[in-house]
């Protein structure tokens, strides 16, 4: 009952004849993908290329990040209300790499889950521990924490009109994939945490796995009863590997 989605995270990668060859690829593959629900998130230059390419298709797109401002004098950033002027349906929210390089805290990715709902977009809510925390331990006390602030900020409700992705820091753009039984226990996890708001919400919320899924592991990933799907790196850059985890979905 929850339809699996694989999301595309392009990060800062591509040129604009690189996109092409690669929205072309997509685009003669899709049709072979019954079950997943399929979008890319392109860095934001790129998604007007991307609407023209990608209308009237079943493959929808969406942006990596957002501000909390709606306008005004915020040099460099992108408001929600630009990312769904581009037909965009998802941005992705709290990805490692904010939390890393741009410090953003669980309270900022919480604003930022609020701006994305008020523009009418789908929040892509990134989670996860880091290699540190995972070996004292403390994996879902930090996921929980990550959660918790969304739902203190936005209530249990806007939470389930996102989807969660659990992304081990660690098994990001690393080659190491958590196993199916490593990721479905936080999954599982994570489900259980939202249920002690919202049974309701919980049942229904899609939680994604993301961090080194490729054609190779994702089935198995992807048979787990709590992984609805996948976020996708470095495999979503070349349309044969990114659809061979769409179609194994
Ligand atoms: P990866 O990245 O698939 O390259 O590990 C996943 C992500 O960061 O979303």
């Amino acid at each position: 009952m929850r339809q699996p989605l694989v999301a595309g995270n392009w990060k800062m990668n591509g040129s604009l004849a690189s996109v092409r060859d690669l929205l072309a690829g997509l685009k003669a593959g899709i049709g072979d993908v019954k079950v997943a629900e399929v979008a890319v998130c392109p860095p934001a230059v790129f998604i007007p290329e991307v609407q023209a390419q990608l209308d009237g298709t079943p493959i929808a797109w969406g942006g990596q990040d957002l501000s909390v401002h709606e306008s005004g004098a915020y040099t460099g950033e992108i408001a929600g209300s630009m990312l769904t002027d581009f037909g965009c349906k998802y941005v992705i929210i709290g990805h490692s790499e904010r939390r890393t390089y741009h410090g953003e805290t669980d309270e900022l990715v919480a604003e930022k889950f609020t701006a994305a709902r008020k523009s009418g977009l789908v929040p892509l809510f990134c989670i996860g521990e880091t290699q540190e925390e995972r070996e004292s331990g403390v994996t879902e006390e930090v996921v929980a924490r990550q959660i918790d602030a969304v739902i203190k900020h936005c209530g249990v409700d806007m939470l389930g009109e996102g989807v969660i992705a659990y992304e081990p820091v660690w098994a990001i753009g690393t080659g190491l994939t958590a196993s199916p039984e490593q990721a479905q226990d936080v999954h599982a996890f994570i489900r259980q945490r939202v249920s002690e708001s919202s049974a309701d919400v919980a049942d229904k919320l899609r939680i994604l796995y993301g961090g080194s899924m490729k054609p190779g592991n994702a089935a198995e990933l992807l048979a787990k009863p709590d992984i609805d799907g996948g976020l996708i790196g470095g495999a979503a850059l070349k349309a044969e590997d990114f659809l061979g985890i769409c179609t194994a979905a």
